[in-house]
């Protein structure tokens, strides 16, 4: 079974904090909810911003191999045909012989201890392992046969609704670097080895829903595809497990002690991969968990969607004059789990002066605020002065937030939750010197500086700096 460390902030505090602060609001709200869809909160949103441009930041602009593409979520059919998504793409479920509620198979028997990763058993091994351990239902009832259950979701695309107009959402995001493959190669004028990347939206038909986002049906995905030769993809492979895994711990400050690889056991990997590791992160008492997947695909997209569409997707080596499919490095990151990681990792409860001080401890990058511009006071032109400051900062593109209400402890208070590095304060001295004071989040310090110089000031907190 994996560790289930105690010192973590539970999930339910985290879901509890992300409604509050609005950084997470359960979509459809007002109708009850609707499972397991979110939508992203005014902090949440420029949470989520913030985490995909520090991923672009490190995965494409920062590097000379790297470009950048956005698919559409509608794709040909036949494309989850070549992939295996319309055949294969299941999960095993087993039913409650007497409610009928479905559970994942194998969830439930790694969350019943049974064993540790379930992931790639049979029908037969799930049956046998459900009988020997006398495993019932959540109700307490017997549960019936594993059976294969497509993850697509399907609908039906035009007026008319047959089989011939029958369309998916995408399973996983990547699909689109695949098809477009050989088109961005040949208008960048690539070659090898070189790598794409995509941020963009994927679907799957979950049996169940849990644990906050952390599963959900509606997801994105951050995705990477790296092209190489043959010869060269152990060591790409190498090199990217080593650079995805500084990703989380050098670019977001996740700290190591919360990460971890797991090897796919080989009944788990996909025939074609030679090799899978996933980065799992420590989520508390849901214990160590999935957050990207690193998969050493060889040609086998390529050589799929070539012989599905018929069309010649090779390369052309300019010195050895051989064609050959590439072959593809994979490294998938799910996009609200980081989102979720992000919140675990930054989430604060300290003692203060008797009282609970609530602390979203986020790196500057992070941050959705940068900075909060308080006026000590409401009148006396204290309030117009600070608005002049704020409207200015924003017309400079830093993202700030304005607080005038309520004592100056409790906006402290308040910009502490929302993980806001800095808080400006303009007081009756600002009135006369052009002074403002900064006050740090975390260590709570205090210092005086010109208004006219908080910009740089910020500047300097910046990513790289
Ligand atoms: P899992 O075993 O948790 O179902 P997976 O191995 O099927 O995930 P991949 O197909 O490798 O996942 O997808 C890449 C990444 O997408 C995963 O590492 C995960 O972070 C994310 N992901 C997959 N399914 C979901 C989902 N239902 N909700 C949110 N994120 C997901």
């Amino acid at each position: 079974m994996s560790e289930n460390p105690i010192t973590k902030t539970s999930l339910d505090t985290i879901v509890k904090f992300a409604r509050r602060k609005g950084f997470v609001l359960p979509s459809s709200e007002i109708y009850g909810g609707y499972a397991a869809t979110y939508d992203f909160g005014p902090l949440g949103i420029l949470l989520k911003k913030n985490i995909e441009n520090l991923w672009r930041y490190w995965n494409v602009t920062s590097r000379i191999d790297m470009v950048e593409i956005e698919g559409a979520i509608f794709m040909h059919p036949k494309t989850w045909e070549a992939s295996g998504h319309i055949g294969g793409f299941a999960d095993l479920l087993v039913e409650d012989t007497v409610t009928k509620k479905r559970y994942r198979a194998d969830h439930l028997l790694e969350d019943a201890g049974i064993v540790e990763n379930a992931g790639g058993l049979s029908p037969e091994q799930i049956d046998d392992f459900i009988n020997t351990n006398n495993l019932k239902s959540s109700d307490g009832n017997t549960l019936g046969k594993a059976k294969k259950f497509n993850l697509l979701v399907k609908t039906h695309l035009g007026p008319v609704e047959d089989e011939t107009t029958v369309a998916y959402l995408k399973g996983e995001s990547c699909a689109n670097i695949y098809l477009d493959w050989k088109a961005v190669q040949d208008t960048t004028r690539r070659k090898l080895p070189f790598g794409i990347a995509q941020i963009g939206k994927a679907f799957r038909n979950e049996i169940t829903v849990k644990q906050f986002m952390f599963r959900t049906r509606e997801f994105e995905q951050m995705d990477i595809e790296y092209f190489c030769g043959p010869k060269e993809a152990d060591k790409f492979y190498e090199e990217w497990k080593q650079y995805r895994w500084d990703f989380y711990t050098k670019c977001l400050g996740f700290k190591a002690e919360n990460l971890r690889w797991r090897q796919h056991e080989q009944d788990e990997k996909a025939f074609y991969a030679s090799d899978a590791w996933d980065i799992e992160y420590n989520f508390g008492e849901m214990g160590w968990k999935e957050m990207e997947g690193l998969h050493h695909r060889g040609s086998y997209d390529l050589d799929q969607h070539s012989k599905f569409s018929g069309q010649d997707l090779r390369y052309l080596d300019p010195v050895t004059n051989e064609r050959f499919n590439p072959y593809i490095i994979e490294c998938s990151a799910g996009f609200s789990r980081v989102f979720l990681a992000s919140l675990f990792e930054n989430y604060r409860e300290e003692s203060l002066e008797s009282e609970i001080r609530v602390v979203a401890s986020f790196p500057y990058e992070l941050a959705p605020y940068k900075i909060a511009v308080l006026p000590l006071m409401k009148k006396d032109g204290l309030s117009e002065k600070a608005l002049r400051a704020y409207k200015e900062l924003r017309i400079q593109n830093i993202s700030c937030s304005y607080d005038e209400a309520g004592s100056i402890g409790k906006r402290y208070r308040r910009c502490d939750e929302d993980g806001t590095p800095w808080c400006m304060c303009l007081d009756y001295q600002t009135l006369e010197d052009d002074t403002v004071t900064l006050r740090h989040r975390d260590t709570m310090e205090q210092i005086r500086i010109p208004l006219e110089d908080v910009l740089e000031y910020l500047d300097d907190e910046k990513f790289g700096k």
